[in-house]
């Protein structure tokens, strides 16, 4: 390595602030295994109790019908197709009581972007689901759903926030980031809003106390100088607001979709990036890696560069399924693949508090209603089959 890479590696392990171009140099030229020995001494520092986290939550998409037509997308349909679904409230209550059974502490509610889902649509539901299970967190929907629902609606993204946040949202998704640079967002999904405009509704969010995590989809032919530059946006913003509680990078699944062909994100790629991420986000608490697609040999490779947190056991997900993502799992393997890596796993509630601490393998779950349920679930209103989620959005 040069005398440059190895610099910005220690300044950064030691906590030191690396600029855009010093990330991108980190991701192209250094060396794999310095590179994580730096990202893992960051997670370190902030983690000495060597705990790895996990979520125990639901997803649950409340329709799949959308104007947005993402050419990524394998979960939507036009509205009038006729494999348009959408779940009454009373299903959706019904699913999240079956959450809360299982151990759920969180739901996370996503969907397409209706004609007719206004912000009145989204209050009625989050106001159903509080009434209904007020300790039931609710991390759901994105900046898309919001400036949707605006439109929808005719109002400002603060009175959508505010309204949405009084029915009962606790916390925005970070979901609909996929690539947030100009040109590879507008080749994937040039119906949606420009990154700037998602950053927009987040800023806005996280000034009115409701937090958010941010994620990155990789792999729909985005260039590296492009994955460094979604990181410095987001870092950005993160510097005003602190409003952005986790970063969440996964890959894209081309199985069964429009852009099937395209080159995916490597193993390799995905881990050098988490590893530059946990370096360069010196302002954003928590790095989780998406094990579920990349599985799980790299999501265990990901807790020795730089990840604490390896997101959620969900009990449903269906955008991610369609798209062909096939790595499943469930609380047992999750929890073996923290400790066999030399960590101790923890499951946390949203706001990564943790509520139970297994210190030693006789902690660990051994709940065989929770596993039969998640290797029994079916995907309602279609899809290609059950799998867990690549992303705790
Ligand atoms: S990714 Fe979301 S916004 Fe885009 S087409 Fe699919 S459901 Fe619609």
């Amino acid at each position: 390595m040069t005398p440059d890479i190895d610099g910005i590696l220690q300044r950064a392990a030691d906590g030191g602030r690396i600029s855009a171009e010093e990330a991108l140099l980190l991701y192209t030229d250094a060396l794999l295994h310095p590179l994580g020995e730096a990202a893992d001494a960051v997670r370190r520092r902030r983690y000495p109790d060597g705990i790895v986290t996990y979520l125990i939550d639901r997803n649950i998409n409340y329709t799949n019908v959308c104007v947005t037509a993402c050419k990524f997308c394998a979960f939507y349909r036009a509205p009038k197709h006729e494999e348009g679904w959408s779940h009454s409230t009373e299903e959706i209550l019904r699913r999240c009581g079956e959450a809360i059974e299982l151990g759920a502490t969180q739901v996370m509610l996503q969907g397409g972007h209706h004609p007719e889902y206004g912000v009145e649509y989204y209050e009625s539901l989050f106001g159903s689901v509080k009434a209904a299970y007020p300790a039931l967190v609710i991390h759901s929907i994105g900046p898309s759903e919001i400036l949707h629902m605006t439109k929808v609606s005719g109002v400002t993204i603060e009175e959508a926030v505010r309204r949405i946040k009084a029915a009962g949202l606790d916390s925005i998704a970070g979901a609909g980031a996929e690539m947030l640079p100009l040109r590879p967002r507008q080749a994937i999904a040039p119906l949606k809003e420009s990154g700037e405009r998602w950053l927009e509704v987040m800023e806005v969010a996280h000034g009115l106390g409701v937090e958010s995590t941010a994620t990155m989809m990789m792999g729909t032919g985005e260039t590296n100088a492009e994955r460094i530059e979604h990181l410095r946006m987001i870092r950005d913003v993160q510097d005003r607001t602190g409003g952005f509680r986790a970063f969440i990078p996964w890959t894209y699944q081309p199985e069964n979709n429009h852009l099937k062909g395209r080159t995916q994100a490597t193993s390799l790629e995905y881990l050098r990036l988490i590893a530059v991420a946990r370096l360069f986000f010196d302002n954003v608490a928590h790095l989780q890696s998406s094990w579920l697609t990349t599985g799980k040999d790299v999501g265990q490779l990901s807790l020795h560069m730089g990840v604490d947190d390896l997101g959620s056991i969900m009990l449903e997900e269906n955008v991610i399924s369609s798209a062909g993502a096939r790595h499943r799992s469930n609380l047992h393997d999750l929890v073996w693949l923290i400790r066999s890596a030399g960590r101790i796993p923890a499951q946390r509630d949203t706001l990564y508090r943790h509520l139970r601490v297994h210190w030693t393998p006789a902690d660990d779950p051994t709940d065989e209603r929770v596993q039969s349920h998640f290797s029994s679930i079916a995907i309602p209103g279609g899809g290609t089959g059950r799998s867990l989620p690549l992303v705790d959005a």
